[in-house]
């Protein structure tokens, strides 16, 4: 990237109110779209809530290379694999999850959840058209996983010759977001181009070939109409509804909507909002363990649920009260398929990137046999280490508290949704003032230096031009059913299913777009 320096050129003020025109008014007519903070409206300025305005999004699409972007999305199939292969095996997952339970009250309850109903028998309803029993199957739950693989493009510093790779930020198991603003944006930029809001000068580096078109749209609809479909239908001969489990309120609204939307109209699937916190108001179990749901609209309705697909419920702070918590248990132990269930969401925490990541370690290998895949998967590892009292917890630890080291790494928790780690220089006061029983609750990763580039990002109205630091996010949607809780399984469905670019000030560290510190974006692939 270093070799185009004037990416993207300066433009005339005719130029770019042309471009920004013309992005302003596609972006609402496409839904690309957020609803206000309440720092910019407020009950008189919108008393209805009916205000919407332009995602965080940048005006040109950021230039990416072409075999990072290609490398990222040949293993995707492969991290459907893996995590698919995590997530059913409850004895491994207990392994590293008991690291986590006596110092994270979060990751406990989440294992607390999960052992219930372990104890009680997972629940699937499985029907067959020609006779209309009921069979309830204490094992071979079906699960739906719409994972997103992070990562930024990684260059050897040592050998500025060398290829660009990429490296993997993290790995997502519950509520990955941005898959419906991804296809607007996208699609945004290509339009830009054709209709001349970009300057000429750049029509040797942007061309419609070298946009991709993000497909994660119709890839997540597809998902989740794989799930609906091998559910079957009600054997009660109730209608059947997907549910889209949300928080309340949710700025991030149309980007869930565009998926909601394609499932209506490309699969002819009912979906409801249901807000986390209502779980137990609008939705129970029958004796069989079916998860029935009545709209608050039209209480008299009832549908059965075949998938929960999660948009909520991965922050410790939407479990207000215990009644949450009953929610949660009330979902998990029903024959809903779950997007994802309690064991998926787990092994998407930090601690198990972090122990497959382990130089050597046999775990990678045991979850994908194949050599040649495991091998391609371990290339995008970046280094991550314990926090805990181990040899290698041990040299993480005197790096971490080094102020000269320090600078170089990262250190997370096991949270997600953005804003909770704690980065480089920050990180040894942090652990100072952090009980050294806790340390082993994160992890320690390297951090992941792309190369420079630019580019401007139009957020709240407001222009913002400089360096940027792109993260490339793909999409998996792997549908599986577990064959005996130890790791067998079979799956039935697994496929690459688009892609997501979120584009920061490379003054901020954080990446989250609803956080309040990326925009998106889209490839220029060079
Ligand atoms: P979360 O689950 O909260 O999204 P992440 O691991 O994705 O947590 O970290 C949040 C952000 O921090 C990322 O989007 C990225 O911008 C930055 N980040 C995290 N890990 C690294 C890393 N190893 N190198 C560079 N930036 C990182
Ligand atoms: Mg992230
Ligand atoms: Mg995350």
């Amino acid at each position: 990237m270093a070799a185009y320096p004037e990416y993207p050129p300066d433009q005339g003020d005719e130029q770019q109110n042309y471009l920004l025109t013309s992005l302003k008014d596609w972006s609402i007519a496409h839904g690309l779209a957020v609803r206000p903070t309440i720092a910019y409206v407020s009950a008189e300025t919108d008393p209805s809530g009916a205000l919407a305005t332009t995602a965080p999004v940048t005006l040109f699409p950021s230039l990416f290379p072409r075999v990072c972007f290609e490398q990222a999305k040949s293993v995707a199939q492969d991290y459907n694999e893996l995590y698919s292969a995590i997530a059913s095996d409850e004895e491994w997952l207990k392994q590293t999850v008991e690291e986590l339970v006596d110092i994270d009250d979060f990751i406990a309850q989440l294992w607390k959840v999960h052992l219930a109903v372990k104890q009680e028998g997972y629940a699937q309803v499985r029907s067959t058209r020609h006779i209309q029993i009921l069979e309830l199957m204490m094992i071979e739950p079906l699960n739906l996983g719409l994972f997103r693989s992070d990562y930024m493009v990684h260059t050897d510093p040592a050998n500025a010759q060398s290829r660009p790779c990429v490296k993997q930020v993290e790995f997502n198991t519950i509520a990955s977001s941005f898959g419906g603003l991804s296809t607007q944006v996208s699609a945004l930029h290509k339009y830009l181009l054709a209709v001349g809001a970009y300057p000429g000068t750049l029509s040797s580096i942007i061309s419609d070939a070298a946009l991709p078109e993000s497909t994660s749209v119709p890839g997540l609809a597809l998902g989740m109409a794989k799930a609906h479909e091998v559910y079957g239908p009600s054997n009660g001969g109730l209608p059947t509804c997907v549910i889209f489990l949300v928080q309340d309120p949710e700025r991030n609204v149309f980007d869930q909507r565009h998926v909601e939307y394609a499932l209506n109209r490309n699969h002819g699937v009912k979906t409801f909002r249901l807000p986390f916190g209502r779980v137990l108001e609008d939705t129970k179990l029958d004796a069989d363990r079916k998860l029935l749901y009545s709209p608050p609209h039209a209480p008299s309705k009832q549908f059965e649920v075949t998938l929960v697909y999660f948009r909520a419920g991965y922050s410790p702070a939407e479990y207000q009260s215990q009644r949450d918590w009953d929610g949660r248990l009330q979902i998990e132990r029903s024959a809903a398929i779950k997007c994802p269930s309690i064991l998926t969401q787990l092994a998407g925490t930090k601690k198990v990137q972090q122990v497959l990541a382990t130089p050597h370690s046999p775990h990678l290998k045991r979850f994908v046999p194949d050599e040649a895949r495991a091998a391609a998967v371990l290339k995008t590892f970046a280094p991550i280490y314990p926090m805990d009292k181990s040899e290698a917890g041990q040299e993480a630890r005197k790096l971490a508290q080094d102020p000269e080291t320090a600078v170089r790494y990262v250190l997370k928790p096991q949270r997600e949704g953005g804003g909770n780690n704690v980065y480089r220089k920050a990180i040894p006061h942090f652990l100072k003032e952090t009980p050294e029983t806790h340390w082993p609750a994160h992890i320690l990763m390297e951090m992941i230096e792309p190369p420079a580039q630019s580019n401007v990002i139009f957020r709240n109205g407001e222009l913002q031009k400089g360096g940027v630091i792109c993260e490339l996010g793909i999409y998996g949607a792997c549908l599986w059913k577990d064959e005996d809780g130890k790791g067998r399984r079979k799956i039935l469905e697994n496929f690459e299913a688009g892609y997501l670019l979120r584009t920061k000030g490379s003054g901020s560290e954080e990446g989250g777009v609803a956080a309040g510190f990326g925009s998106v974006d889209s490839a220029c692939l060079i």
